[in-house]
């Protein structure tokens, strides 16, 4: 077991929009900062994965831009590199709105946002403890960090569990806003095929029926040199069938995309996003928990969800923390 301690230490935990935008601002106001994620990689629900020849974004698959702070701030400090238009020809039922990707994957949008970054990768955190004017942070593997100021970004529900592991004193006011906070389910089909899927470019398609929110080519996306398909089940259809079993829910799902994919499936992989996106939100940009130490919830559950979003609760957070500790430079 390890315990680390530094003077002023700042740890923000998860490698997500949100906690990689509090990370940099906080770096940009010359603070020191660790983030911790459980994951093998950065992004959170930015997501990429390559089987084989075929790379699949199967989170989150574009977005829409228009916040300022975001678009006037974030994105040209952080993001100028990876951050591109996916824009095409409307089809029916899928009109063309100004949706926004990364390139070359989502997952480019965090590489590039970690860059600087002290990012401590496969750490599971377990609880969150006060202790005087510190914050303990237990990991799985028997590790505690001793913060002045965390922010924690991982979904709402699990970012709670965190504190009630640890016994961190809750207000039944914040508790009764944090519990409030609800997500939708996403099932989500990665499926590489033989040739040629029949999505018309750009690449994306919203059927707008039943099992079916989106299907999505990789490869038309210039994610994947092989045929490669990313289906997006509907909340409902997510909730309904998430306890059963995921090789018979790929089944269904490839069945009802079938009039899409065009060429023989060769590959599939099921994989639940148990938190996809925010159903309610937290109006609030972020929420102190305690300001001495400093402990701060972030992440899209809270402002106007979604990418931006989640990177304006990042640094609503982050301001917040500098404004409660003012003067210390690491
Ligand atoms: C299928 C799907 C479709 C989507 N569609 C859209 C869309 O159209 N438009 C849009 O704007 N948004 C969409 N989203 C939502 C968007 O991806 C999120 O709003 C945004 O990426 C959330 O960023 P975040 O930093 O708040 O959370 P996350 O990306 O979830 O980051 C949280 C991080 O915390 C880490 N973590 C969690 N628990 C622990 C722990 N105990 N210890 C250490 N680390 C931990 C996780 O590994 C993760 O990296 C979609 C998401 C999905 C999955």
């Amino acid at each position: 077991m390890e315990s680390f301690r530094a003077e002023g230490e700042i740890v923000v935990i998860g490698a997500g929009m949100a906690g990689l935008v509090a990370a940099r601002e906080l770096q940009r106001a010359g603070r020191r900062v660790r983030v911790l994620d459980k994951g093998r990689g950065v992004g959170g629900r930015l997501a990429t994965r390559r089987i084989g020849d075929a790379t699949f974004d199967h989170g989150v698959p574009h977005f829409t831009l228009g916040q300022s702070g975001f678009v006037d701030g974030i994105a040209p400090r952080y993001l100028d590199r990876s951050l591109v238009p996916w824009s095409g020809t409307p089809t029916a039922g899928n009109p063309e709105t100004s949706l926004w990707r990364g390139t070359p994957t989502m997952s480019a949008i965090a590489k590039q946002l970690a860059l600087g970054v002290e990012v401590h990768l496969g750490t599971v955190v377990t609880a969150l403890r006060r202790e005087s004017d510190h914050v303990i942070v237990e990991t799985r593997a028997g590790d505690t960090f001793r913060a002045e100021a965390v922010v924690l970004t991982p979904p709402v529900p699990q970012a709670l569990a965190l504190l009630d592991a640890g016994g961190y004193p809750l207000g039944s006011d914040l508790r009764t806003h944090l519990t409030g906070v609800a997500y939708d389910r996403c099932l989500t089909v990665l499926a590489s095929l033989e040739g040629p899927s029949r999505i018309p470019p750009p690449g994306r398609l919203a059927p707008g029926e039943e099992p079916l929110d989106w299907i999505l080519d990789n490869r038309l996306k210039g994610v994947s040199a092989g045929s490669a398909v990313t289906i997006h089940a509907t909340p409902r259809f997510s909730e309904e069938h998430w306890e059963h079993d995921r090789d018979v829910v790929g089944r269904v799902l490839l069945k009802a995309a079938a009039p899409w994919l065009g060429s023989k499936v060769q590959g599939v992989q099921v994989h639940g996003w148990r938190y996809s996106q925010p159903r309610v939100l937290d109006p609030v940009g972020c929420r102190v928990v305690t300001s001495r130490p400093f402990l701060a919830l972030a992440g899209d559950g809270f402002g106007i969800g979604g990418v931006e979003g989640a990177a304006l609760s990042g640094a609503s957070a982050a301001e917040a923390l500098l404004q409660s500790l003012p003067d210390r430079r690491s």
